[in-house]
């Protein structure tokens, strides 16, 4: 997933308004700043595939997106949060671990267990619904937007510019779609 792992965020500030909002954003996209980190550091390894849905293959992303390191992220940054109290920290490791929940869902196959295991896992959408994955994302972001805003009017302790953020998440969606970036 891309922006629908923000929306995540904002579902679960909706749900915990304790949590800062920082923390759940930058938490959701910790594994991707470490795979981007990874590749740089070539310690990971994706390839391009130009024309072939999603447009490139990740090789190894074992150390950033396995399902046993996503763990062990989540909870060193829920340690890192540790000062603004168990319930902000716990909810933002869990923004962090939300990320391999909802890239388990569009990801083909290519999510170990755990570094070098040989198990991989995911359910594919990117490739199985080349086009449809997006209205799928689409649709998980609606339902966490809706909350999010529903919740911001009803507590009215977060949210102030709730809308423009909902906006912002929207149009990372569309940039991010296969007619606009084709060789997804
Ligand atoms: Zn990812």
């Amino acid at each position: 997933m891309y922006a629908g792992h923000f929306a995540a965020g904002l579902a679960m500030k909706a749900r915990e308004p304790r949590a800062p909002t920082w923390g759940l954003l930058l938490g959701v996209g910790v594994l991707d700043l470490l795979f981007g980190l990874f590749v740089s550091l070539g310690v990971e390894r994706t390839t391009m595939t130009p024309g072939v849905a999603p447009g490139f293959r990740l090789d190894f992303i074992d150390w950033s997106h396995s399902l046993a390191m996503s763990l062990v992220w989540s909870l060193l940054f829920a340690a890192l949060l540790f000062r603004r109290g168990l319930v902000a920290a716990a909810w933002c490791g869990v923004a962090v671990f939300s990320h391999f929940v909802l890239d388990f869902l569009m990801h083909p196959g290519d999510l170990a267990l755990w570094p070098h295991a040989e198990a991989h896992v995911g359910l594919g959408l990117w490739t199985r619904w080349p086009r449809g994955w997006w209205f799928f994302e689409l649709a998980f972001i609606a339902v966490c937007a809706a909350y999010y805003l529903a919740r911001a009017r009803r507590l009215r302790s977060f949210g102030g510019r709730g809308g423009w953020v909902v906006a912002v998440v929207l149009v990372l969606h569309v940039v991010n779609s296969p007619w606009l970036a084709p060789a997804r």
